[in-house]
């Protein structure tokens, strides 16, 4: 039977206790236990269930490569096309760089990413088994759940879908899609393409929708639809959903009522370029919400490290949020938020879930996100994955 124990830790800054881990799991929290294993002392750390990446592309990533200067036009069809140019040209191997943006996550506190994954006509399957394999490679250090992604557009690159259909008949796990309008100039023909994919192969749906305003209430408003016409209530995400942000409040609030109905859930980054939804506002609506981090640098752009507590923080920034309930709102989006998109089993501070637990040095929890300090431990199913926002494997 394995066994640890962590002493004198604050579950989300609450009173010292003792936490049992037994085979992966937490057996028991209280005060004083004894264990037949090993034990850290935490002394007086706060303990944070492990961070959730909602949003990520583990596939793009140049960490590891050397700076890249921003090469990309102003619009999102420029950074497409320069993408799918330079993952050649840079030897952008999704297999290699997947496995080191999960060793950084694991450095800072994440246990768990949904990674967007690039299927296209030039690439074929190429990000999909790459990440494929890194989510194999790394089973027990990160849960990987991957979205087949058709990042270069599905109507206007005929080839896409039956790629798409092959990447979900081999295990990846959620239907994606993107801008409908914006992108493919066919909303009925894209989002009919991707209910009916996950339909067919049982998986939910995470749409990227960059789409601003009217125009991204239109293609919301087609999601909205579909979702009640084919009873898939609680198995959409929209990311992104820039649309909900838009200056008409009352249209943006009316929106955000249809998402609650049919119970679709919304990613966000937080950006500061960005009108953003209102985290306060989907939550009083009753909207799930998670964050990620996006891309992160990328020839899509220079900034990111996969650090979903700084995420917190910039949530935090974007919404306005300062007394320390809303900021601990702000790190529940990163972490129970994407939980419960993720659909993640056993999952929290609590006895009987899996210990997935990290380690920081904070007053409260509203500090941890406003000082953002290393983290001293970061467990997967109680094992040591990281240590001082270190990673405890190597990756090349
Ligand atoms: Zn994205």
């Amino acid at each position: 039977m394995t066994e640890l124990l962590l002493k004198n830790v604050r579950p989300l800054g609450g009173a010292k206790v003792d936490i049992l881990i037994r085979e992966g799991r937490i057996a028991r929290i209280g005060g004083d236990l004894a264990c037949g294993g090993p034990a850290e002392d935490g002394a007086g750390a706060i303990a944070l269930p492990a961070m959730v990446e909602a949003h990520a592309h583990l596939d793009k990533s140049l960490w590891g490569m050397g700076w890249h200067a921003h090469q990309a036009g102003p619009t999102l069809e420029d950074k497409i096309s320069t993408e799918r140019r330079l993952r050649r040209e840079l030897n952008i191997d999704p297999a290699r760089q997947s496995a080191r943006q999960v060793a950084l996550a694991a450095a800072n506190g994440t246990t768990a990413i949904r990674s967007h994954v690039d299927i296209d006509t030039d690439q074929k399957l190429w990000c999909f088994e790459g990440v494929s394999a890194t989510r194999e490679r790394f089973r027990d250090v990160m849960d990987i759940e991957i979205v087949a992604f058709p990042q270069s557009g599905m109507m206007i690159r005929p080839g896409t879908l039956e790629l798409m259909d092959e990447a979900l008949a081999n295990g990846a796990d959620v239907v994606g899609g993107l801008d409908p309008c914006g992108i493919d100039r066919d909303p009925k023909g894209q989002l009919d393409a991707v209910f009916h994919l996950a339909e067919k192969h049982g998986k939910p749906i995470d749409i990227h929708l960059h789409e601003p305003d009217e125009l991204g209430a239109f293609s919301l408003e087609m999601i909205v639809e579909r979702t009640r016409a084919l009873a898939m209530r609680g198995k959409v995400t929209v990311s992104h959903a820039f649309c909900l942000g838009m200056t008409d409040r009352a249209r943006a609030h009316a929106l955000v009522e249809k998402l609650a109905r049919e119970d679709i859930a919304v990613a966000t980054t937080a950006p500061a370029s960005r009108p953003v939804p209102a985290a306060a506002e989907l939550r009083n609506a009753g909207v799930r919400l998670c964050a990620g981090s996006d891309g992160i640098r990328d020839t899509w752009g220079p900034y990111g490290n996969l650090d979903m507590l700084e995420r917190a923080l910039f949530i935090g920034l974007r919404n306005n949020f300062r007394r320390d309930d809303e900021v601990e709102y702000a790190l529940h989006i990163c972490t129970q938020g994407g939980a419960d998109v993720m659909a993640l089993k056993d999952y929290g501070l609590r006895e009987g879930a899996f210990a997935d637990i990290v380690l920081v040095d904070a007053e409260t929890v509203a500090e941890a996100v406003a000082a953002r300090p290393r983290r001293k431990l970061v467990l997967k199913r109680g094992k040591p994955v990281a240590r001082d926002s270190q990673a405890l494997f190597t990756v090349e």
